[in-house]
Parts: C-alpha cells; structure tokens; sequence
C-alpha cells in the first residue's frame, strides 16, 4: 500500500445522483490511500463495472461483520470513503481485481438496493484544513513514532518510512499513518470517522506509542528465545561431536566411555528415583564441560560421592541375644549391668523389627570400654561398624557438609561415616557428644538431632549431597564423659548407660585376661608368654597409670611387649626358634624400672599423721576419682582468704561460704569475736588434678579451716565429700563411685559422705565399698563430730572423741556403714 502521487485528473466529483457503493469486508479505505481490491459479490463487481465505465468515483463502505454476504444498511458503517478506479482486472474465476484510489472521506445519508447493485447517496465531510504550531508538532512526532513503528514491526516493509514527501498537510500525514497502520478494522473506522485533526493525531499518536512498547517487548523475547535456541543448537551439536571424537578414540576395543561407565555405575547403584535423576544431570553436565576443568572435576568428584555413598546395600541383622551375649562376654570383663542393659536393649530391637527407639549413649570416663562395647556390638549384629569424635566440633557444616559452591566442599562426618561403611544400616559411634559447641558458624546439636531423630532421620539432607539421605537403618550409639554438657534436646533421645572406673583389681583382671593377650599379639609374641607377677601388676596399675579406664594401662603393657619383642629378636637363631625356646617371661617389681622407667604416680595416700588443718578430700575428675589434700593454716593478716594450688573459682566460693559458717558458729567452736579479722586464712591444695566439681569440696573446706582456728587436729584416715550450705547442712554431690574408688586406693578407712547420696550409695557394687566405712551425714556438726579427735565447745563430744582412740572409733562407724 502506497500513496500514488501521480494519480490522473478526473471529472470533479458531482454530490447530486447516488454513488454506487461498494461494501468492503475487512479493509477500512483512506483518502489519498491505493490499495487493490478483490471484488467476488456480483453486486459489487456491477458497481465496479458501473463506475469504471464512466471513470466516476464510487462510494466504499466497510461492513461491521466481515462475514455477511448481502449486508443491509445497518450492516454497514455510513462513514466511507469516496474513490476513483484506476485499473480493473478480470481474474479467470470470474472475480475482479480493482485498483481503487481514496479521494475524500463522505458520510452515507441515504441507501439504495437496486437489486442489480447497491448505491448510496452521499454527501461530503467536510474537513477543517487550518493549522496551528501545535498541530503541525503533533504532525511530525506522529512522523517520527510512525518511523520507529515501521522499523520495529517485521510485517511493515521498511520503505513505508519513506511514505511521506514532506508536503503533506497534517490531516494527510495522519489518514497515510491510519492506513499502514496494522491494527482492527474497528480501530481503523475510528480513525476514519475522527475528523477533528488535533485528536485524530493525538489518538494515533498514542497508539503508535503503545504498539511500540508492544513490539519492543515482543523483540526482546524474540531474542532471548532465539539466543537460548542457539545456544541449545550450538551444545547439541558440541555435544554430538564429543561423541563423535570420544567413539573415535574407543574405536578398537568398543572401550566405554568414562561417561558410559558413571552411567551404568549409576544404574548398578539402585539409588531413589530422585537421585538418580540428580545424578544423570550432573553427568550430562559434566559430559560438556572439559574434563580437565575446575567445573569437571567438581563435578566429577561430586557424582563419585553419590556413587559413593550406600543406597541400597545392607548387611542382615543378627539378632540372636544368646550370641550377642557371648561376644559381650569375650570382649569384656565384668560391666555385668552394663552388658545386660545391652541384651535388652538388643531383644526390644530384635521384637520390633524398625525400631524408632532410643540412640544408646554410654558415659564414663576415658578407657572403661565405650568404644569397645560400641564395637561389640556391631559385631553381635553382624553389622559394619565407624566411628568419629565430635570433640570440639564447633561448626554445623562438619556434620552436615559444606554446599557444593565452595571450593574443595565435602560431605559432612555424617556422610563419610556411611560412605566408609559401604552399607546402609551400620552401627556408627558418634564420641565425645559432651564436647559439642556451637558458634557463629551454626549448631552443630541441631544438626545431629536430625540425623540422629528417629522421627526425621528418613530424609536427612547433607548440604554437599544436597539431596535426602535416609539414616533410618543406622544404629547410633553416642559416648560421652559426662552426661550434663550434653544438649538436653539431644539427652531426651537417648538411653544413657554410665561406665564407671574400675577398682585395681578388676582392672588386674582385665590386663591379665584382655589386654595382655592382646597386646601379645599385636606384637608377635606367643599368648601367655608375659608372665607378670600380681605385685608388678598392681605397680603398673597404682605407679604407672592414674586412670578410671584402662587405656594407659594398655598402653603400658604394649611397651612391655615391645621391649620383650626386642630381646627376643636380637637373640641369634631363626625366627621360630627364637619363639619356640622361650617359655615365658617373668615380669616382677624389680623389672619395672627397666621396662618402663622410674614411676610416674606416687600412691596417693592418706596422711600418716593427723594434723591441724589438713584434711583429706574425695574430688570426681575426668580422668576418674582423686583424693584432694587440703591444707590451711592461719597467719596473722587483716581476714583475707588467701586460695593457692589449682582451686576454680567455683571451689573459691565454697571456701567463702565455709567461712561464713565458721563465723556463724564462731560462739560455739569458743573463737573470740571478729577472731578472723586480724588473721589471714591461707588455703592450699598441694597436688592433684582439677575437680571438675567445685563445689563438693565445701564440708573439706569447712573442717580444714575449722581445725586450723580452734587448733584441733583432723583423723588422717577419713576423707569426705559433700557441699555445704551457710546454715551448715550437708547437700548432695556427684561421682561417688569414682570417689570411693580414689579412697579406697588412697587407703582411706572412713569415708563421710551426704545423706541426699544414699540411693546412689545402693547402686554402687559391693566391691567398691569393701573396707570402706562409709557414713552418712546431714549436718557439718555431724562431719565436724566425726572428723575431729576433739569436738570444742561440746563437752559430750570431746569426752566420747578420744585422741588416739582410732581402733574402736573406726570399728564404731563401720557398724552404722551401710552395705
Ligand atoms: P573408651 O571408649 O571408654 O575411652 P575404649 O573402649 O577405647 O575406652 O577402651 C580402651 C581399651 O580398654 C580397649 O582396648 C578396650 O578393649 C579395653 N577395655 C576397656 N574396658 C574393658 C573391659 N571391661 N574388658 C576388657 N577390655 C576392656
């Protein structure tokens, strides 16, 4: 469609007679505007034919709907426009192409159906050609939008932007734009009927500018798709040369490619339908990026983790209580309750077959058999068994993973634990739950309870794996050395088992049954080829170590053997000769120095004499429990309380609160008033190792001082433990098995003991209070009574505490002990 600048000159139009009329179906005509017309209806190809005969003009009217075909004047819009036939051309289908001329807009008054054709008659618009500046601005920016809309638009050829002349007035420049524009019929009949020019501009103007939008946006999407197309094709065809290159180079044998292989490994894999789909991607990722690439080998290193880790694989449970309990028994001495909590813990397992139940968590103090017994167990159940320590684990990523986008990210201890294992339901042995902490970088407690939650653990989610690993098959069993660091969340889902220490001869026990056969072997030597003498035992075990476990002592036995080893081999002969001609190797006490060096613990014992101030304590430490020698003495001062040794701060305020009692009492014990003020009371504590309780060393406190103030010496073969309160009452503390196991070693022949301790004292086992008597106190008047030779201030009690009576007193108390 273009304007015809050279249009002939005609008759001038006469308005008088009717025009025929040609009712057109879906183009809208513009004066000025030449557009062929394909004419079919014999009613309008007679107009046609009427009108081109006598070179008149003919009326063009656009119907409302395309679709009729014999419209009545309501069919028709009454606003046209009146044009001239240029050319007409007889098709061979009987239809006619016309090309037709617009020449001046006109409004239909009145309609004729002459049956041969339709006319109408007419009577011009009349169109106000005066302009003012604001017109002629609205012209030309109708010009300029017009040009970009042609540029923009792929069905608008590009010369139309050279339509106008530059003459135009602008009622023309706006009908040239109406009639390129591509828009509805509808729309265009608006544009035809607007005859005011201002707003006839002013609407096309703006849709112009929001065909614009339109079509810019439609171009960016256009581009996007056509960019990502390429893209596609470009990988696709890439992809298709690698394969290409990669077949070239497997060519002789049909060798796999490294992709065939991670393909089929895989399928073989028997992974969840959600990661296999997760892992093909990745492999398809990988197998365009260059393998020798940072992303290729992340990549690479990733889907070997998937591969990697256990999906299916499992090993059959072991169930039978009777086998498990031998195992328990060939790997461990004693630990009776211990070892029968295990079996049932096991049988309640063995009758609900997916057991939701509780994680196992022994605690005890180092080397008493947590990890052992943890292995045991695994080994009764047939199951595969890893363990790691989370000692000190301060980050939740150690547990989880880091995410895949750091550099050299790893699954978290979690993972590689079942990656280790290679099964899905081992038994993993999570240490040192005590130790845990947590910081900026996340808790790592919340983490575990995830994975260890029964509840959840179906779909944990390692940050690496970044897909849902099922822990629901694994056994967990935690250690701990204490119980009370570990996140309550964490304690609730647990059944704790407590391992206490060992006495010296269980442990005799245990070295010459366990620990020595092992070692033998370990080392090569012929079992029972140690022949060590039950005194160079007990020396190993009370100079050599200083543990409630084993471990050290384990260890020292290992030394031993190494120095057998040694001798054995230097002496000539073969290797089998050597061994067959040595029967045994006695070890006795004179041997020890040789073996192992000079000794490494004193014995720990009671004082030999009794003495002002000093008074023997009982403290719970990690490594079990020790006596705990407290000596005070008095010099004069202004009252200051002076603590040396390794005291915490908690034992410092234990200290201050035996203070306050004695002041309380201060009456009582026949002290003058404000008798500390002029002196300094100096508080040590010689050896040892730092209690972990501070405050169970208060009644300690209290007598030591006490002694020192009214001069009364303390029984040197009683120790005690217990809290005190200002009021001087006795309250409970911790660890008394440890504690009676220190005093027994320590040769202590009394020990005071709380009141509020008395159930506990029922669970220890018998072995552990034998030869101790053991009395329990609610007051400090009850220790002072049994601690001091002499009670002051209480004629009853100095009379029945005889200095140098021990003998009847200590047969006295072991009466009331309880057993
Ligand atoms: P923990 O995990 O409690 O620190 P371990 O399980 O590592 O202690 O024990 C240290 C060593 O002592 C191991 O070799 C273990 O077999 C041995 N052991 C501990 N208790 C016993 C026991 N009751 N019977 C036999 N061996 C024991």
């Amino acid at each position: 469609m273009s304007k015809d600048s050279n249009s002939k000159k005609r008759e001038p139009v006469s308005w008088k007679k009717p025009f025929p009329l040609l009712p057109l179906r879906d183009i809208v005509v513009f004066p000025g505007m030449v557009a062929p017309l394909f004419v079919g209806r014999q009613k309008s190809i007679k107009a046609l034919d009427a009108v081109f005969e006598k070179k008149g003009a003919i009326m063009l009217a656009t119907q409302k709907d395309p679709s009729v075909n014999d419209p009545a004047p309501q069919d028709i819009y009454n606003v046209g426009c009146i044009a001239e036939i240029t050319q007409i051309l007889r098709l061979p289908d009987g239809t006619v192409k016309a090309l037709i001329e617009g020449r001046e807009r006109a409004k239909i008054t009145q309609f004729h159906d002459e049956n041969e054709m339709l006319s109408a008659t007419v009577k011009a618009i009349k169109i106000d050609t005066e302009t003012d500046p604001s017109i002629e601005a609205l012209s030309r920016a109708a010009q300029s939008y017009f040009e970009r809309y042609v540029k923009l638009n792929p069905h608008i050829p590009n010369e139309t932007i050279g339509i106008f002349s530059g003459t135009e007035l602008p009622g023309e420049v706006a009908d040239v734009i109406a009639a390129n524009l591509v828009c509805s019929t509808v729309e265009k009949q608006a544009f035809l009927e607007s005859v005011v020019i201002k707003k006839r501009l002013e609407k096309l103007a703006t849709k112009i500018q929001n065909e614009i939008e339109i079509l810019q946006i439609e171009r960016r999407v256009r581009n996007r798709v056509k960019k990502q197309m390429e893209k596609s094709q470009k990988d696709y065809y890439l992809a298709e040369q690698m394969r290409a290159i990669q077949k070239e180079l497997g060519k002789d044998g049909g060798a796999k490619t490294e992709a065939e292989e991670i393909r089929e490994k895989i399928a073989a894999a028997k992974m969840p339908k959600e990661v296999e789909k997760k892992a093909l991607k990745e492999l398809s990722k990988l197998e365009l990026t260059p393998p020798m690439s940072a992303e290729g080998s992340v990549l690479r290193n990733y889907i070997d983790w998937l591969l990697d880790v256990p999906w299916s694989k499992t090993t059959r449970d072991k169930l039978d209580i009777k086998s498990a309990k031998k195992t328990l028994d060939e790997d461990h001495f004693g630990l009776e309750k211990v070892k029968e909590r295990i079996l049932e813990y096991l049988a309640v397992r063995k009758l609900v077959k997916k057991m939701k139940g509780p994680i196992l968590c022994f605690v005890g103090p180092p080397g008493v058999g947590k990890t052992s017994l943890g292995k045991s167990i695994a080994g009764a159940m047939g199951r595969k068994f890893a363990r790691f320590s989370l000692g000190g684990v301060r980050d939740e990523a150690e547990i989880r993973g880091h995410r895949r986008t750091y550099i050299g990210a790893m699954p978290g201890k979690i993972i590689q634990a079942m990656k280790k294992t290679g099964v899905k339901n081992p038994v993993i042995m999570l240490d040192e739950v005590d130790k845990l902490s947590s910081d900026f970088r996340g808790d790592p407690s919340a983490a575990l309870l995830e994975a260890l939650d029964p509840e959840q653990n179906q779909s944990f989610n390692d940050h690496y794996l970044d897909v849902d690993y099922d822990l629901s098959e694994v056994m967990f069993i935690t250690t701990a050395n204490l119980l009370h660091p570990i996140p309550r969340p964490l304690q609730d889902r647990m059944e704790v088992i407590e391992l206490s220490g060992y006495t010296d001869d269980e442990k005799k026990n245990i070295a010459r049954k366990f620990l020595a056969p092992k070692q033998e072997k370990e080392h090569g030597l012929p079992e029972g080829v140690l022949n060590i003498t039950d005194a160079a035992l007990k020396k190993i075990i009370r100079n050599y170590t200083r543990e409630a476990g084993v471990r050290n002592l384990e260890r020292e036995l290992a030394r031993i053997c190494r120095k057998v080893a040694r001798k054995i081999a230097e002496r000539p002969g073969s290797a089998k000769k050597k061994t067959a001609r040595l029967n045994k190797v006695k070890i006795d006490i004179k041997d020890l120095v040789e073996l192992l060096g000079e000794i490494k613990f004193r014995d720990e014992v009671a004082e030999k004499e009794e003495r002002i101030g000093v008074v023997t304590g009982l403290a719970w430490t990690e490594m079990g429990g020790s006596i705990l020698k407290v000596e005070t003495s008095l010099l004069e001062g202004k009252g200051n309380l002076i603590l040396t040794g390794k005291l915490g701060e908690v034992m410092r305020e234990s200290a201050q609160a035996a203070l306050s009692y004695i002041r309380s009492r201060a009456k009582e014990f026949g002290l003058p008033k404000g008798f500390h003020s002029k002196t300094d009371i100096h508080i040590h504590i010689p050896e040892g190792a730092i209690p972990k309780e501070g405050p169970s060393a208060g009644i300690t406190l209290a007598t030591a001082m006490v002694s020192a103030f009214i001069k009364i010496p303390v029984r040197n073969d009683i120790a005690m433990t217990g809290e005190i309160t200002l009021g001087g009452r006795v309250l409970p503390v911790g660890g008394l098995k440890e504690k009676l196991l220190a005093a027994n070693r320590a040769g202590i022949k009394s020990v005071l003991a709380p009141k509020e301790n008395e159930k506990d004292l029922r669970e220890i086992p018998g072995n552990v209070k034998e030869g101790l008597d053991i009395k329990l106190v609610k007051t400090m008047d009850e220790v002072l009574d049994l601690a001091l030779f002499k009670r002051p201030g209480k004629k009853r009690t100095s009379a029945k505490y005889k200095p140098r009576s021990k003998q009847s007193r200590a047969t006295a108390v072991h009466r009331s002990a309880l057993n």
